[in-house]
């Protein structure tokens, strides 16, 4: 039987995009005659998606319709993608059109050759403003080096990857899942292909500026241990500092020069410094304590509504 490649899309208010989408990704890979199966997760859209989908499923059994009972955000609609998902190749890809369609054969091509497992895209261009490309890269490297994966900065949600990684992915059962930082401490053979970036048309990102943020310090404080080292460190550097001050007291007063009384100043932001770091430390606690409350609760990522083309949920 010939392999089949499974595009897994997450839809949030994409509605202007996928006709077009789902006309792109048919052309391409019947040009490059490839089975495929496009998998569209309605996460919860507020537009006319989920109406779009459902015409788009009923004239082509290809296209694979998974509606959520709300709004899970885009990792767990990838979640939802990934398990319905039947394929042997898979590609990951937005459904704004920000990735072009016609890229998948080029990435299925790499991901073919010898010793691949994943295949990144590292985006170029994109026109996305300085600020948020600016934001963008500096989550990533510091993603990068909290984790230990050193991801490039410019890497891509578009890619493509294999069925290990797909099975892989699949046996992590967190909550917090984030498939960037997660997929970059897994290892495997990976290897990326530079792409073009078209620029947002018309719609904005879903993502505000709040919800970036959220997903960093999620991000952070799931994939890597730097919360802690941070807290630890300074923690110890301050005391090893107090000690060293006190030091110095006792010495100045066995020496007999007396100008303590004028130290008040530095007094009062030594403790509001020190109150400071107890705060930081317990709200970092409090993150981890959260996390593992709702990782106890073992809830469910996403609920399906209704699922068409797909053995019911
Ligand atoms: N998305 C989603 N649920 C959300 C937010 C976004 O499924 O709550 C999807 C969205 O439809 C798109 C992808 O995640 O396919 C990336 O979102 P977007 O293009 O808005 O983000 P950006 O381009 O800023 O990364
Ligand atoms: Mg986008």
């Amino acid at each position: 039987m010939a392999s089949t490649l499974s595009i897994l899309v997450p839809v949030y208010n994409n509605a202007a995009f996928l006709q077009e989408l789902y006309a792109r990704t048919a052309a391409a890979l019947t040009e490059s005659a490839i089975d495929f199966e496009l998998i569209l997760v309605n996460d919860g859209s507020r537009d006319r998606s989920w109406e779009i989908i459902r015409e788009l499923a009923a004239a082509d059994t290809r296209v694979k319709a998974l509606c959520l009972s709300r709004n899970f955000g885009q990792h767990a609609a990838i979640s939802a993608a990934l398990e319905h998902a039947s394929g042997d190749r898979f590609v990951l890809m937005d459904a704004d059109l920000q990735d072009r369609p016609e890229l998948i054969p080029q990435l299925l091509a790499e991901l073919a050759k010898p010793g691949h497992d994943i295949v990144y895209t590292l985006k170029e261009g994109g026109e996305e403003g300085m600020f948020r490309r600016m934001t963008s890269r500096a989550f990533h490297s510091f993603v990068g080096n909290s984790t230990g994966s050193h991801a490039a900065a410019n890497i891509g949600t578009f890619r493509a990857f294999n069925r290990s990684v797909a099975s892989a992915l699949l046996n992590y059962r967190e909550r917090a899942v984030v498939y960037g930082p997660l997929m970059h401490t897994m290892g495997y053979r990976t290897a990326f292909v530079p792409v073009p970036r078209d620029a947002r048309i018309g719609s904005s990102s879903s993502y505000t500026f709040a919800k970036r943020l959220a997903l960093a310090l999620q991000s952070i404080v799931s994939y890597s241990t730097l919360p802690q080292k941070l807290l630890l460190w300074t923690g110890s550097s301050i005391c090893l500092l107090s000690i060293a001050y006190l030091v110095a007291i006792i010495v100045q007063y066995l020496l007999g020069y007396d100008g303590l009384p004028q130290g008040l100043t530095l007094l009062v932001v030594l403790v509001l410094f020190l109150i400071g770091m107890v705060m930081v430390g317990l709200g970092v606690l409090a993150a981890y304590m959260f996390l593992i409350y709702r990782e106890i609760l073992d809830r469910p990522r996403y609920h399906v509504q209704q699922a068409i083309n797909l053995d019911s949920p």
